[in-house]
């Protein structure tokens, strides 16, 4: 076995990456991701926490996550980094995780990969000079115990506390984003793209797009946002931009596809990159924590004077090009964070006691490449006329496109945004729990949740640290939990795998008809 990794839902058969990454990742880009960790386990166990360490924790698990860094380069430099301070070396490394009994290692991966997803939005909120010291506290907290071997009741403890620290986390980056560029509005974005030179930028930093608007407002091209950026068009602070035009392109998985040829500079701001296709090789440019071999990195000092000289040098399209979501649509509506959804929350009551309103689903989380996601497509075609759908992060691109309509003026798809702004739903599903004196498992409302990488393990821990049942979960389950936790999670939780659309539904819809 040349490396191993199963941290992301695309794993090498359903199991575990040996040769090479299922995403390209390479097995030297995969021991060094790990020796990174390794790295960052023995600063958090034997260092004094400080700001900058806690910074550089944060920032080398956000490395690791999946599509973020393919560069060996700047890996051997966070290790080498890393080896300077280092007061006291430890003998533990991850490969002990993966070598340990199949039980112990899902409880440790699940607080890992957990941790790596908290990483990202702690990275997002810093950068906004947003931080928490009971989330920083954390790193250290759960660093050290995943070198310990505790209990399974123990290290369950530890999972759940892994998801309150992140519904922390999100509410912070909530916070951030907010009071730095408002409260999202309902907002329509074309998919259409304008003849003049453009800029797509991707990722999910809110602060690199500002950076870039600001940038680029007194040259003569436009800015598209691309996957987890499309809620930004929401945001009042961003709206003020008459260049940001519209959204390019669908979800990530596609961007080999959308992206080849393209007349667009392309700027990769925290995450979702693939191996880099040689058809668009020279227009694409990475900063933060994203790196990849031989790609144009923007350093911290944020000057994206080489992507604007790319994307005039390439001009754009010669005539105005149609584009449109998978399912044919060119408009897509964003802006329904809890906000906007909890001003309307008497309309959604009343709607709800009148029967007209029969039950609210949250289909969310990632998109992927693996088949069997068009189960979500399929899943909100058939959702009844009298449902709503709750709907956020880059899963939606499978559906988000679609006019599904309204209930007395209440669109049936609501997107509330990123996949951070699952704190949106959290906020909406308690208001609706005591508008009708309830639990929130007692409620009308469903997750019907899509994973690929660790940002979504960290969602699914918060929901679980909520009391969150029934959870519908695919479109596999993950390979680092083992039977014997899956059965714990499925005694205290219910949480099941997808099946199919119909089947789902009508086991859902049943409660609702009594
Ligand atoms: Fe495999 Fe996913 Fe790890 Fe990539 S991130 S090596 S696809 S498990």
């Amino acid at each position: 076995m040349d490396m191993f990794c199963f941290q992301c839902e695309q794993t090498n058969q359903g199991k575990g990456c040996k040769l090479q990454g299922v995403c390209g990742k390479k097995t030297t880009t995969a021991n060094l991701q790990d020796r990174l960790i390794g790295r960052l386990i023995n600063l958090a166990n034997t260092n004094q926490p400080t700001e900058s360490l806690t910074k550089f924790i944060i920032d080398g698990l956000f490395t690791t996550i999946t599509n973020v860094n393919f560069d060996d380069r700047s890996i051997q430099k966070l290790i080498a980094e890393a080896d300077i301070l280092i007061k006291e070396p430890l003998s533990f490394e991850v490969t002990y995780i993966w070598n340990a009994s199949e039980d112990l290692r899902s409880l440790k991966s699940l607080i890992l990969f957990g941790l790596k997803g908290i990483a990202a939005y702690a990275h997002h909120s810093w950068v906004l000079g947003y931080k928490s010291e009971e989330v920083n506290n954390f790193f250290y907290q759960a660093l050290k115990s995943i070198v310990k071997d505790l209990s399974t009741e123990e290290f369950l403890e530890l999972i759940l506390k892994t998801g309150e620290i992140n519904l922390r986390c999100i509410e912070l980056l909530d916070k951030a984003h907010t009071e730095t560029y408002g409260h999202p509005t309902p907002t329509k974005v074309t998919t259409n793209i304008e003849k003049k030179p453009f800029i797509i930028i991707s990722g999910h930093d809110l602060k690199d797009l500002q950076l870039l608007l600001e940038q680029t407002k007194n040259y003569d091209l436009n800015i598209y946002t691309h996957g987890e950026m499309l809620p930004c068009h929401a945001y009042p602070c961003f709206k003020k931009y008459n260049h940001l035009k519209g959204n390019f392109g669908t979800a990530w998985q596609n961007q080999k596809k959308e992206f080849d040829g393209v007349p667009a500079a392309i700027l990769f701001t925290t995450n979702c990159i693939m191996p880099v296709q040689d058809s668009y090789k020279d227009r694409v440019f990475t900063t933060a924590v994203v790196a990849y071999p031989e790609m144009i990195h923007i350093n911290e000092n944020k000057d994206f004077i080489p992507v604007i000289k790319k994307a005039l040098e390439l001009r754009g399209y010669s005539e105005p090009k149609k584009f449109t979501g998978i399912n044919g649509g060119d408009v897509l509506t964003v802006g329904f964070a809890y906000n906007t959804v909890l001003n309307e929350i008497d309309k959604i009551v009343a709607a709800v006691k009148a029967r007209k309103l029969k039950h609210i689903f949250l289909v969310g989380g990632c998109d992927g490449a693996k088949q069997g996601r068009n189960y979500y497509t399929e899943f909100v075609k058939k959702t009844p006329k009298d449902t709503l759908i709750l709907t956020l992060a880059c899963g939606k691109y499978r559906f988000n496109d679609l006019q599904l309509g309204d209930i007395d003026g209440i669109p049936r798809l609501l997107d509330m945004g990123q996949c951070n702004d699952a704190y949106s739903a959290v906020k909406i599903a308690f208001v609706l729990s005591k508008a009708f004196g309830c639990g929130v498992n007692q409620l009308p409302l469903s997750f019907i949740l899509s994973w690929y990488e660790q940002k979504a393990v960290a969602i699914l821990l918060s929901l679980l640290y909520l009391g969150v049942e029934n959870i519908r979960l695919g479109p596999s389950l993950p390979a680092f939990i083992s039977p014997n936790i899956l059965n714990v999670l499925i005694d205290k939780f219910k949480i099941k795998a997808v099946t199919n659309p119909d089947d789902d539904l009508k086991n859902i819809m049943k409660y609702d008809s009594r």
